[in-house]
């Protein structure tokens, strides 16, 4: 056990809280459980038993995982719902976040596991904590491809095989397989606590095709060979913080983006530079569609048009430094005035006079700046 003191006073319980992450069975898996299934290369190290390389910070995470199980629980004690219950079919195992079951199929269960609140269908959902930075995207698109292979896996196993038959929920295995109806995502804001939620009737198609990428993924030989569903480190947080981000984009000197070992021949270079000129050429579109619209909206009130809500920042007292007050609260405290020399106005006093700018090397280069013409 290693620990680190907090400003030399206290042991930081982060150490602590990581020890038990640790110990987490989803953190020593090695089988594919649904939660693994956001990259498709990142299955492939898993289900292939690769070590991981990278340790990343996981304060934010652990963080998550504790209120999600907080919330889970009080669902558990205070409706009765299922709750982390475990799930396996040929495909996947792991523990399906909420199962709330409707009237007809928990009349099947002894009363005491019987729901206090139940659903009018039965229902699979899974409770998401999000931080305020990806709100906004969550209110407006809701669960994300891998969040609904995620779900739809589970709402599978559940609908074809049942509950996993494993002590302590052999009365629920004993149900078989479960007529689902909806698929409901309850988010969570870390930050705020609001919530947010999103239900979708469950569709057998959408869960075959969820299974249908995991058979892919058990079908490869390396884990290279799955393709890689994010565009890398310093693009993608995902990469940032994966514990397999060294051997997935390995290789490059300090400073070069990892990215640049995916261009091997000029074809590839071909290819990049079509995808860099077809990227500026949206931008620029998508820019101009922007600025004619704020154009448009300046003086339109707050409220709620459609699909978006208008609300107005800014229009506050601008401030500033304010020099001379500076100098003089300096003097009046007995602090030096800093005197160091203003390379601004020594620029443009020597440009009113007509004389040269002195220039000397840094030592340092400026970054490249790529520019890109028709051949
Ligand atoms: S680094 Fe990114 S692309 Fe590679 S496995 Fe991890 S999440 Fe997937």
């Amino acid at each position: 056990m290693t620990v680190t003191i907090v400003d030399g006073i206290a042991p930081s319980i982060w150490d602590a809280a990581h020890d038990v992450d640790a110990r987490r069975p989803r953190s020593r898996q090695t089988q594919l459980g649904a939660s693994d299934t956001v990259c498709g290369r990142r299955a492939a190290y898993i289900l292939h038993g690769t070590t991981p390389t990278d340790h990343p910070d996981k304060r934010a995470a652990i963080l998550g995982t504790f209120i999600h199980h907080g919330l889970l629980e009080s669902a558990r004690t205070e409706y009765r719902w299922l709750v982390e219950r475990s799930v396996q079919d040929h495909l996947i195992r792991g523990h399906v976040d909420v199962v709330q079951l409707d009237a007809a199929t928990a009349a099947r269960l002894p009363a005491r596991h019987r729901p206090a609140i139940p659903a009018d269908v039965l229902t699979v959902e899974d409770v998401k904590t999000k931080s305020t930075y990806l709100w906004d995207r969550v209110l407006r698109y809701g669960a994300t491809a891998a969040e609904l292979r995620q779900v739809q896996l589970y709402a599978g196993a559940l609908s074809e095989v049942g509950f996993e038959d494993i002590p302590g929920q052999r009365y629920l295995a004993r149900l078989g397989p479960l007529n689902i109806a909806r698929i409901r995502f309850r988010f969570i804001n870390r930050d705020s606590g609001a919530e947010h939620v999103q239900e979708i009737d469950f569709d057998p198609q959408r869960a075959a095709e969820a299974q249908w990428w995991v058979e892919r993924v058990r079908e490869t030989g390396s884990p290279e060979e799955m393709p890689r569903d994010f565009n890398g480190p310093g693009l993608d947080a995902i990469c940032d913080y994966c514990p397999f981000r060294s051997l997935c984009w390995p290789g490059t000197a300090p400073g070069v983006p990892e990215q640049t070992a995916l261009i091997r021949n000029d074809a590839d270079r071909e290819q990049a530079l079509i995808d860099y000129v077809n990227g500026h050429e949206l931008f620029s579109k998508g820019k101009r569609i922007k600025e004619f619209a704020r154009k448009k909206l300046d003086r339109s009130p707050e409220g709620i048009y459609g699909p978006n809500k208008l609300s107005w920042g800014g229009g506050n007292d601008e401030e500033k430094d304010d020099v001379e007050a500076m100098v003089d609260l300096h003097e009046i405290a007995g602090i030096p005035v800093p005197m160091t020399p203003d390379a601004n106005r020594m620029v443009k006093n020597l440009k009113d006079a007509g004389l040269p700018i002195p220039r000397r090397k840094t030592g340092k280069k400026t970054p490249a700046v790529i520019n890109i013409a028709p051949a």
